[in-house]
């Protein structure tokens, strides 16, 4: 993620702000810029187009959203911007659990649109007559006739369904445990369920894509409702470590491609993030460990993979050792063979390809 200027007093903020603690004015985030616009008596507006004001998306209201709509006479107030427009079903906001854990799934979905649009991947696509468009279903698990409906995250055509239990620490962490996974993060849900999407969008029906996965990833066509009850019967193979990124990327080739589709999203934008903070290690182990690494480059718009992986993974003993300091686990509690590269090679083309 980018670190961002107030454009009034030109303090540092940050993506999820709605004021500027330094100048006290109220902040927001223009998607169409992707900038964050302070207001100046009362109103937003963009240099660039001055002829347009804005106002905040309409859930800002539930201090869900900070991000800006254009104003126009009959909308005033009422409309919903890029990313909240996308929502298909949001829980019963009357429940007080139900808001808090929301807005916390709204913070993770912000930063995930963010990232789509530097990618310049579309939210919506018309492919062979069908309408593909990326939509999300928030839901509370719910009692009916005393018994708890779980919800199940998943992905279905663009529609993606998130549980927002997955906002509450107790009920994520308990689920990691349970599954033996190494990771579970809300954003981590939304980047993995997106990739089902993007597989739908980049690789289906594209024969030179299809051909690529298909050797990297396996065939697409094993039936994956066999593959997923296979998977949760028996585990993941012993040597699951040699070909896969995640226990659960085992499962089916889909599952692969997401998995790896995600990691390639964390890796992105915790680069975005080093770069824009212009991080830099030298590790006092002497040169030979050759441990060094620079992130001067911002990651969305480098085409040479080898360069994103190889100072990535330096990174990370930086990070890592930072986090155990505090006594966290790892950042990135994950070793990447070369398969998994190669993998995540094939993402960062299939991208540069669209764009
Ligand atoms: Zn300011
Ligand atoms: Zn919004
Ligand atoms: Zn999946």
């Amino acid at each position: 993620m980018k670190l961002f200027q107030c454009t009034c007093c030109k303090n540092a903020v940050f993506f999820e702000n709605s004021q500027c603690i330094h100048c006290e004015n109220a902040l927001a985030y223009l998607p169409q810029a992707q900038k964050m616009i302070t207001a100046s008596n009362g109103s937003f507006e963009y240099p660039k187009d001055s002829d347009a004001q804005y106002v905040y998306c309409v859930n800002h209201e539930h201090q869900a959203c900070n991000w800006l709509v254009k104003k126009e006479e009959e909308n005033i107030g009422k409309k919903f911007c890029v990313a909240c427009q996308l929502n298909h079903t949001i829980p019963n906001l009357t429940k007080k659990k139900n808001l808090r854990q929301w807005r916390k799934i709204e913070g993770a979905k912000h930063r995930l649109i963010y990232s789509l649009q530097r990618f310049n991947l579309p939210l919506n696509i018309n492919k062979n007559g069908e309408d593909l468009a990326l939509s999300f279903d928030f839901l509370a698990p719910q009692k009916i006739k005393g018994e708890i409906k779980p919800v199940m995250t998943g992905h279905l055509h663009g529609l993606i369904t998130i549980n927002i239990k997955e906002a509450n620490a107790v009920h994520r962490e308990s689920m990691k445990e349970q599954m033996k996974e190494r990771y579970r993060t809300v954003l981590g849900h939304f980047r993995h369920e997106v990739g089902h999407f993007y597989w739908e969008v980049l690789i289906r029906g594209n024969s030179d894509n299809n051909e690529a996965f298909t050797t990297l990833f396996g065939d697409a066509n094993q039936d994956y409702g066999e593959a997923l009850q296979e998977y949760y019967k028996n585990g993941a193979a012993k040597n699951w470590r040699e070909t896969y990124i995640s226990k659960y990327a085992s499962s089916h080739p889909w599952e692969d491609w997401a998995e790896t589709w995600a990691h390639y999203m964390h890796i992105i934008d915790t680069l975005e993030t080093a770069y824009s903070f212009g991080i830099k290690t030298r590790p006092k182990v002497g040169k030979n460990a050759q441990m060094d690494t620079e992130i001067d480059f911002d990651p969305y718009l480098e085409q040479d993979f080898s360069k994103i992986i190889n100072r990535y993974i330096k990174l990370t003993f930086a990070l890592n050792s930072l986090n155990r300091s505090m006594g966290q686990p790892d950042l990135y509690a994950f070793v990447l063979t070369a398969m998994d590269i190669e993998k995540l090679k094939f993402v960062h083309k299939v991208i540069l390809k669209n764009q």
